[in-house]
Formats: C-alpha cells, sequence, structure tokens
C-alpha cells in the first residue's frame, strides 16, 4: 500500500475578485519555513476556487486568472517552495461549485425537475449553484487539469478533486441520455441512480486523463464523506481523504463511523478536521489546541494520517498563530506516528452497514448508536458493506435496519454453522418480506402494534441491570416468535396505546404488569433483540442498552479483546505491526462537551489515572511499556494498570 505524508494541511483559498492585491504578501521561502517549522509534510495549494477563480498563469484561460492577483503563478511558487523544504504540494481543483463558470454557462448547471437549478441562489452569498459533470462544463475542467499536468510535469504531486457528489441533473444532456437509456425521468430513485452512473465515470475519466500524463500522482475526489457511496468509483481514487471537521456539519461522530468503513477499502487513508474554531471559512479564529490534538490523535489512534485544514488570508502570507497552533500538535504527533503508520487495525467485530450507496449524508441513525456504543465499550471493528470480506470477522453485528436479500440470509446460515456469531437488532438481517436467516431460529411477527415495551431485568442478559426492574424501550420493536431460540429477555406492554383518546401522564402509557413476551431470542451463536437497540442509543443513550448489548456478547460466547475498567468516554483502538511484533494500544481520553447550542468543545485534555486494561490478544504478550515516554508496566492476570493517561496514551505489547 502507498503511503501518505503523514502530517498535511489542506490550504484553502477561495478569494473573491472584490478584495485588491491578492497574494501580495507572498513570500516563497517564508511561506515554506511556516509550514516546514510545523512539521508539516504535505499541504494541498489551490489551483482553482468556488469563486472560479485561477491561481497560476494560465496560457488557455488567461481570463479565468484572478483579476487581482499580483503574483500571476502563484501555485507554481507555492508547489516549487515547498519542494524546496521536501515537502509535498498536491494540487486542489474544485469541480461541482465554481460561482464564475455557473454565471457564464447556465447550460452547464445542475437542472431540477421543473427546470430551476440546483443548489443556493444567485441572489444570496456562496457560490453553492451546482455544475453538471455531464456537460461541455467537463472540456473546461480538463483543459484546467491537463495544463497543471504539463505546467508541472515531474513536479505535478497529486490532485485533490473537490464537491464531486452524487446530484440527481435533468439538464437537456442528462435529460437525453436517460431518454437514450430508457430512464425513467419521473423515477426519482432511477434519477439518482444516473446521477451517480454520470458520476463515477466521470471519476474514472478524470484519473485515465490524469494518469496519461502522470502515473504515479495522488488522486483523491472530495465529496465530504466516504462511506458504501464511494465503493463503486474506489478504483479511480489514489487514497481516502475524510473530510470531518467535528465543530462544523460532522459532529464528533462522524470520523470514527467514516473511518472505520474507509480503512476497508485497501488504500491509505487521511483524517481531514480543521484549525477553524466552526469550519471551513472562519478565517479568523482558532482551535483549541486539545481539540486539535484529540482530532489529528483519534486519526493517528486508527492508523490514519493527518490533514488541518486552514484558509490562507487574501494577501499570501500564512498566520503564524495557525502554524504555532498546527506545530505543537504535529510535534507530538510526530513522535508517535510510528506506533501507528503503518500498521492493521486488529478487528474482532464487523457492523454491516445499512447506508445507501447513492447519497453521501444519508447516515442511518443505527449506525451512529452502534459507532458510538462500540467504541464506548472498546469493541475492536469495522463497519463494511456485503461486498467485504465479512466472513473473517468473528462476531457480525446487523443493525436495526439492514434489509438483507436471501443470498445473504444463506450466506449468514452458513457463517453460524461454522461457529460464527450473530448480534442482530429489529429487522437487522431480515429479508424485504420480514424473513430472518433460518440460524436465527425465530420468525418476525411484524412491528408490535402497542408499545413501548418494558424489559423485565430477569437472568444472566441483564446482568448489572436492577433486577426484575422493567425497562423502558422508547421505540417501537418487532414481535418476535421463536421456533428454536429461546428467550433470554422478556418484556411487558402499557395498559394501551398512547393516542388522542388514551394517554397517561407526560410521556407514554405505564406497564400492565401483564403476560411476558418474548424480546431478546437466543440461538446457539446467534442473538436477536425485537428493538432497535443502536436507534435508540443514538436517541438519548440509555445505559441499560449498553450494557444489554455488551451481556449479549458475552452470552453468545465472545470473547472481546479488550476489556478495561475507565470511563465510557475512553476509547481504546488496538493497532498490529507484525514485522515489529508488537500490538499498540491507543488510549484516548478527551471529551467533547456541549457547551454551546451549536458545536461541542473540547477545552482541556482529560487526565484519567489507574486504568486497568485486560486483553485477549491473538499473541502471547511478553513485555508492555508506555511510548514515546518508555514507561515499562508490569504484566498481570493477563492485564496492565496504565498509571496515567494525558488526554492520549499509547501502550506497546510486545509478542
Ligand atoms: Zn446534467
Amino acid at each position: 500500500m502507498k503511503r501518505l505524508p503523514s502530517r498535511q494541511v489542506h490550504l484553502d483559498f477561495h478569494t473573491s475578485e472584490f478584495i485588491p492585491y491578492v497574494g501580495a504578501s507572498f513570500d516563497p521561502d517564508k511561506f515554506a519555513k511556516t509550514v516546514s517549522d510545523a512539521c508539516v509534510n504535505s499541504m494541498t495549494v489551490f489551483a482553482r476556487c468556488h469563486h472560479g477563480w485561477l491561481y497560476y498563469d494560465s496560457e488557455k484561460y488567461p481570463e479565468a486568472v484572478h483579476p487581482n492577483l499580483i503574483n500571476r503563478d502563484l501555485m507554481t511558487e507555492q508547489v516549487r517552495a515547498l519542494h524546496r523544504y521536501g515537502i509535498k504540494a498536491p494540487i486542489y481543483l474544485t469541480v461541482q461549485w465554481d460561482r464564475r463558470a455557473a454565471y457564464a454557462h447556465p447550460e452547464w448547471l445542475i437542472r431540477r425537475a421543473d427546470g430551476s437549478h440546483e443548489g443556493g441562489s444567485f441572489s444570496e452569498p456562496g457560490f453553492y449553484q451546482s455544475l453538471c459533470v455531464n456537460t461541455g462544463y467537463v472540456d473546461y475542467l480538463k483543459d484546467i487539469t491537463k495544463e497543471i499536468c504539463m505546467k508541472l510535469g515531474d513536479e505535478l504531486d497529486g490532485f485533490f478533486f473537490d464537491i464531486v457528489g452524487i446530484r440527481p441533473c435533468l439538464c437537456q444532456r442528462c435529460r437525453s441520455e436517460m431518454q437514450e437509456r430508457g430512464i425513467d425521468t419521473s423515477d426519482n430513485s432511477k434519477v439518482r441512480e444516473f446521477a451517480k452512473f454520470v458520476l463515477d465515470r466521470f471519476k474514472k475519466d478524470m484519473t485515465e486523463t490524469v494518469r496519461s500524463y502522470k502515473d504515479d500522482c495522488t488522486i483523491f475526489y472530495n465529496a465530504g464523506h466516504v462511506g458504501p457511496c464511494t465503493y463503486s468509483s474506489s478504483s479511480a481514487f489514489t487514497h481516502f481523504e475524510l473530510e470531518s471537521l467535528p465543530s462544523g456539519q460532522w459532529g464528533y461522530l462522524h470520523f470514527p463511523l467514516t473511518a472505520r468503513y474507509a480503512r476497508g477499502l485497501g488504500k491509505d487513508c487521511v483524517g481531514m478536521t480543521g484549525k477553524f474554531h466552526t469550519e471551513w471559512g472562519d478565517f479568523h479564529s482558532l482551535k483549541n489546541s486539545a481539540a486539535l490534538e484529540f482530532e489529528c490523535f483519534r486519526m493517528l489512534s486508527l492508523g490514519f494520517a493527518a490533514s488541518i485544514g486552514d484558509q490562507l488570508e487574501p494577501c499570501g502570507a500564512l498566520n503564524p498563530a495557525t502554524y504555532k497552533l498546527i506545530g505543537n500538535v504535529y510535534k507530538e504527533f510526530a513522535q508517535r506516528e510510528k506506533w501507528a503508520r503503518p500498521s492493521v487495525p486488529l478487528t474482532e467485530a464487523v457492523v454491516i452497514t445499512p447506508e445507501r450507496s447513492d447519497a453521501e449524508f444519508n447516515i442511518p441513525d443505527s449506525i451512529m448508536g452502534a459507532t458510538q456504543m462500540l467504541e464506548e465499550l472498546a469493541i475492536q471493528f469495522d463497519i463494511a458493506g456485503f461486498e467485504a470480506d465479512l466472513e473473517r470477522y468473528p462476531l457480525w453485528i446487523l443493525p436495526d435496519d439492514l434489509i438483507v436479500d436471501d443470498n445473504f440470509r444463506k450466506r449468514a446460515d452458513k457463517y453460524v454453522e461454522r461457529g460464527g456469531k450473530v448480534l442482530a437488532c429489529a429487522r437487522g438481517g431480515q429479508n424485504a418480506c420480514g424473513r430472518y436467516p433460518d440460524s436465527f431460529g425465530a420468525l418476525s411477527g411484524g412491528k408490535r402494534d402497542i408499545y413501548p415495551d418494558f424489559l423485565v431485568a430477569e437472568g444472566e442478559l441483564s446482568e448489572g441491570l436492577e433486577e426484575e426492574n422493567e425497562y423502558v424501550i422508547y421505540l417501537q420493536g418487532e414481535a418476535l416468535i421463536p421456533s428454536s431460540a429461546q428467550t433470554v429477555l422478556s418484556a411487558r406492554a402499557p395498559y394501551f396505546k398512547r393516542s388522542g383518546e388514551h394517554f397517561c401522564s407526560h410521556r407514554y402509557t405505564p406497564s400492565a404488569k401483564g403476560e411476558k413476551y418474548p424480546a431478546v431470542l437466543k440461538n446457539g451463536n446467534v442473538i436477536l433483540f425485537s428493538h432497535p437497540i443502536f436507534c435508540q442509543y443514538r436517541s438519548n443513550a440509555p445505559l441499560w442498552c449498553k450494557k444489554l448489548i455488551s451481556n449479549a456478547m458475552d452470552i453468545i460466547g465472545f470473547e472481546r479483546m479488550i476489556r478495561h475498567d475507565g470511563p465510557s468516554t475512553m476509547t481504546i483502538s488496538a493497532l498490529l505491526q507484525p514485522e515489529l511484533r508488537r500490538i499498540n494500544l491507543h488510549m484516548l481520553t478527551y471529551i467533547p462537551v456541549r457547551k454551546s447550542a451549536s458545536i461541542d468543545i473540547i477545552e482541556e485534555r482529560t487526565t484519567v489515572r489507574n486504568v486497568t486494561v485486560r486483553f485477549n490478544l491473538p499473541e502471547k504478550i511478553l513485555s508492555a511499556r508506555i511510548v514515546p515516554e518508555d514507561i515499562p508496566l508490569e504484566i498481570k492476570d493477563s492485564g496492565i494498570t496504565v498509571p496515567q493517561i494525558d488526554g492520549y496514551a499509547i501502550v506497546e505489547l510486545s509478542f
């Protein structure tokens, strides 16, 4: 696998034509030295921005060069200056957002069925009118791309194509191609499917174009999310950059979710956050240092390189405070990265994702809840689609809304027969007709009409809960009918379904203390919950949901690799370095706090003391030490006690 530079900056430069003297303060050596001093080894610089301006001296489109750009070849000078310091400099090109082109070429705009254009209005600030990559626009984009390839030649490190998202389009070109292909243009799902086809074709074609000039540069297409939507075109990418600014629209949960999927695609990955207090375009703000540490260290803990987004001010000079902040984080990052890169994530479970492949920002609550809960339980897991080698994982987790086909039902039966373990919730594992795999030993009687259900804490599944207490599950579950499965947890119904006529108190009708019925079934290695437990956890995170899932893993005999007695806010990620005969446990104890109405804030590291970690790893561990500090730890009862974790600690376990 080709490795990416590990400490990157993505230098935005969307610059208005109403600002004078653009790039006037650019000093090549000062620029590159600032970057180098901040321990950065790759910086993505701009050829063309969302305003539509070019930042190099284009011969083909001189009128598109930023009109107030003092140094007509800023991009090339940035590349050369960075190279002199041994820093890579891939090139940024916008794809679907270009305000200048959108104005000049209305025939290039993505159109809705009523003929109006997609994206933002021209009367509002912003460049969010999207261009269609099935129009003549692509020729313009290719001309620019080719010109940069020729201009930079051997100095070209790569391309970052931005804003390459699945956007249904009914422009004249798309409409006529759909008609030629017999696609019903009134069927929204077919139009969306076609948009994905067009986008995948564009990526493949663009990669071939770049390859005709340079066969080893990096190529990435950004859609703000990597997931099942990326899979069908992944051969057009050299690597994956996971744009996920936790203080922006993504939040803190998006990164681990997308990361656990992306790392299964067989290419190196870089996580991308920002130096901004909020997100892109927030020029005059600095992210809290502890937050930036956490975001970068979390990338490293999953084996990824890091990229920090910045925006160069129009004058062309880097802000010293920004590079002081980045440098402080990257210096520490650099000391730790050899315990993460290269490495193989050590995994024991896979969450099979119900995420759609034809949309980027449509992440099901079940996957969000599962990611949150499994990280709290220190389960070492990936997220994957049906096409993955799922059989290599000892445990499959089929979340609440994972509808499967009959081939997969048979595949699950075979997996269980060979000793595989399955944890399923609600409709997870059902086909479209509501049938589970035979190995579940259960049928669904459809959704329970009267709900919520109240789980009665009895038996080994309820370990750690209050004996015989009734625990509500707020979301509607399935009526389970066991055939060969045994009931390991039961529930009771409320007096009646809450309605306008029949209701009791503020929230829901309480338990009628009546007959119990099955809520969780076990059939050998398979455990099936009637409720969408992961969606419930996403909604309001009841602790009893987490305890039940944890106990369920135990009672089907799943022997997890890691258990710890640290707080639930701590994460542990195990990375294997086989040649070095070591497994490194990356432990993080930063706590995002909802201090504001809009975003989570991390202001300081959280120090945690005397955490005992027990492990059950595929290798016999001979010694343990905290690195890079080199503090030896005693191994006792297949475990260690880490005296202190100040935000981040790595424990190297040698075998
Ligand atoms: Zn179109």
